[in-house]
């Protein structure tokens, strides 16, 4: 092997491929285990074969044919040593096939067996060949293998047989020693895990690579099996390992203590009491629940970095006021920021009708915003007079200058990418003194609040947001009347716009929510004005209105108003208004081709609606035919209200990737171990950690190696 520098080569096509299987070093591929197996290590008698079972025969070709009915099949029949004759039909096949599997090749087969007219027959077996067709070469029969044979995850362009050898290879090339020696064990503590009998590292991969055959399947398929309890455990114990690592990281970390003012030593007349008293309804214990562990966080001198979820009208909002006014109270700048024009404008109503006649100056940030406008606002930014700052992505902008930000709010967080929450991070970082710049401890943090009306399953938030806490706001006001959805096909559409026009008339309000036109915005918008122009027409004595991304800020802004001020009855929308939007007396949702939206998003746009008192209806107008999945989420929507059983649904459905988003992807999410099923061994794994982040950091240090090797960096941002 030659010594010179190697040349940067760029990636292959597979390369790539395999890098986004997670396959770029050696011991990946060793951690690359099967889905499943294929037992090849036993052949079957033609006579012993049992229609709708799967099995291997080998035996010598008799006869093919090449049949025309309706398309061309390939009918090859072998024979095996008893004598006894099978059918393989082979639907597509190639030229070369013809003289592979000409009479006299010897052939195993692998296949379904199944019954047909003609008796016994497998479609489309794999097949390999044992001796070339001519009798002359014709060798000992080639040798079963002894274990059973994997078949990994793979993707398109990365064959079975490729991945089977890399991993082979792999496997010579990495040792997997024991983290620690028994005695260390003994030392440090970890007797604890001799009770979970779990085999050395080493043992286990080695075995799920290749298990010998009569193994229990079933144990192996549903990680049952000791081996798979160990890998289990291993990923676990990563896992653990980097949360606790970003979790002493950021304590060690500085940032603003805020004084708790809403408890008996508190202030009586700050802010936050103030505001309390102010509300014309009492916090659910739910939020009482969640402002105390925001209260907490904030008056702490390491950064807060806190998930507030709670299903769509929860009543989020005044939960993150209550923390704004905490850190108004204590001398420092809110920023809140919200995904939309509409959403950020709203907020901005809110907050200033709550913190306005208590003196907080507020000041609001859009992209929209007039150049003079805007530089007043930026100044007093600058300058510190603005106590709270209001807006969409226009906040974390270049030129945007906090004087001593000490709170980030992201509402909607799941709409933002992890670059975004960073940089308005970034805004509040302060170097304490000027004299130690380069000393990491010294600088501040702000304090970071994130708000998600789609709930993230537990388990899956907390394998993904590596270390954030989370606060989950369970129960909604009371008084609100939950909404009934109605499924209704397109047929019946008219029936719809007749009661649209029966509940404007009763003094209602309603939104109409346009088809999603995947990919052109310009078909949306073209599909919003038609049904515009077609419901004005059908329902000439109401205000009807339309509102859609196209339209300017300030164009937004005035038909909301007029909206929310109810001179218009019917609202035409496109998914502009799928966030946050509070208009409590509108009680009627009618949300065309229901059957293209995902669920998050029906789940938030029937969370417009149900927001007053009065009884509300979401009509889910859906075009036939249905796909499957089309169908499951339409029931899901009409079984359920509640966001987290409608999360965990589209979870089953779409698996945690598309969940996430791709944005956002990249983070450990856990391949193996499962935290509910695997709830004793994450236990073990969270001992086991907290053990060795005291004890032993070179093994934490090579364990994390192992498992995230460049992934980590996303865990610990
Ligand atoms: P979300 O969690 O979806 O952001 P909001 O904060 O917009 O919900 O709250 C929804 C509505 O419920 C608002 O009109 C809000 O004023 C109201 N609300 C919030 N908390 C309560 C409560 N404890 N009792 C009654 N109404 C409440
Ligand atoms: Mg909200």
């Amino acid at each position: 092997m030659s010594t010179a520098p190697k040349k940067p080569k760029r990636p292959s096509v597979l390369t790539q491929k395999l890098a986004k299987l997670g396959l770029t070093r050696d011991i990946d591929f060793v951690l690359h285990f099967p889905l499943r197996y294929e037992d090849e290590t036993r052949l079957s008698p033609v006579r012993a074969l049992q229609a709708g079972s799967n099995a291997q025969v080998e035996g010598e070709v008799v006869d093919q044919v090449v049949q025309y009915r309706g398309r061309r099949q390939l009918l090859v029949h072998i024979q095996d040593e008893q004598g006894d004759r099978l059918m393989l039909r082979f639907l597509h096949f190639y030229g070369s096939q013809l003289t592979q599997l000409a009479p006299g090749a010897r052939l195993r087969a692998r296949g379904q067996v199944r019954r047909s007219l003609q008796g016994i027959e497998m479609v489309h077996p794999s097949y390999k060949l044992i001796t070339p067709a001519d009798p002359e070469e014709k060798i000992a029969t080639a040798a079963l293998p002894t274990t059973l044979t994997p078949v990994y995850p793979s993707t398109a362009g990365v064959s079975q047989a490729y991945l089977s050898k890399a991993i082979r290879g792999a496997l010579t090339r990495v040792a997997l020693p024991a983290l620690w020696t028994a005695q260390e064990a003994q030392q440090w503590g970890l007797q604890f895990l001799d009770t979970l009998s779990l085999p050395p590292l080493a043992e286990a991969v080695a075995f799920l690579h290749n298990p010998p055959p009569r193994v229990e399947e079933n144990a192996l398929l549903e990680h049952t099996h000791p081996a798979w309890m160990r890998v289990k455990f291993e990923e676990l114990l990563a896992q653990q390992l980097s949360l606790q690592q970003a979790h002493a990281k950021r304590r060690a970390c500085a940032a603003p203590a805020m004084p708790k003012c809403n408890d008996p030593t508190g202030n009586p007349s700050s802010l936050v009491v103030r505001l309390l008293q102010s509300l014309p309804f009492t916090l659910t214990s739910a939020q009482q629940r969640v402002q105390r562990e925001i209260e907490d966080d904030l008056s702490a001198a390491y950064p807060m970095q806190r998930l507030l979820q709670g299903d769509v009208g929860s009543g989020k909002t005044i939960v993150a006021a209550l923390a704004a006014a905490q850190a108004i109270e204590a001398g420092y700048q809110v920023a809140f920021m919200a995904p939309t024009d509409i959403l950020a404008e709203q907020h901005y109503r809110k907050l200033v009708a709550w913190f306005a006649p208590m003196g907080v100056h507020i000041v609001r940030l859009s992209g929209a915003m007039k150049s003079k406008e805007k530089r007043n606002a930026l100044e007093s930014i600058a300058f510190g007079q603005a106590q709270l700052v209001v807006g969409t992505h226009a906040i974390i902008q270049n030129g945007v200058e906090f004087d001593y930000l000490g709170l980030a709010i992201v509402d909607e967080q799941h709409r933002f990418g992890v670059t975004q929450r960073l940089a308005l991070q970034a805004k509040g970082q302060r170097t304490q003194t000027s004299e130690d710049k380069a000393n990491d401890a010294s600088m501040q943090y702000p304090h970071q609040l994130m708000m998600s009306a789609t709930p993230i399953p537990r388990t899956l938030a907390m394998s993904y947001y590596a270390d954030l806490d989370l606060s989950t706001i369970d129960t909604l006001p009371p008084n609100r009347s939950p909404v009934r959805t109605k499924l209704i096909t397109q047929a019946r559409r008219a029936e719809v716009i007749e009661r649209v026009r029966a509940a404007a008339l009763a003094g209602r309000q309603i939104y109409w929510v346009c088809p999603l036109i995947e990919d052109s915005e310009v078909l949306e918008l073209q599909a919003a004005i038609e049904t515009f122009t077609v419901l004005s027409e059908a329902l000439p004595e109401l205000t009807v209105d339309l509102i859609h991304g196209r339209l300017s800020t300030n164009e937004k802004h005035e038909v909301m108003e007029h909206f929310i001020a109810g001179h218009t009855a019917l609202l035409v929308a496109t998914t502009v208004i799928e966030v946050g939007v509070d208009v409590p007396n509108a009680s009627l949702m009618v949300i065309e081709h229901a059957e293209r939206f995902g669920l998050a998003q029906l789940h938030q746009l029937r969370g417009r609606v149900g927001r007053g008192e009065a009884a509300s209806v979401c009509v889910l107008l859906y075009a036939e035919p249905l796909s499957w999945t089309a169908r499951a989420r339409l029931r899901t929507m009409h079984e359920t209200h509640d966001g987290f059983a409608i999360a965990q649904r589209d979870l089953d459905l779409r698996g945690p990737g598309e969940l996430l988003g791709a944005r956002q992807s990249g983070a450990m999410l856990l391949r193996f171990a499962d935290l509910q099923k695997d709830s004793a061994l994450l236990d073990a794994a969270k001992r086991t950690a907290m053990v060795l982040l005291r004890h032993a950091p070179h093994v934490v240090a090579r364990h994390l190696e192992r498992w995230l090797g460049a992934r980590e960096e996303y865990l610990t941002t």
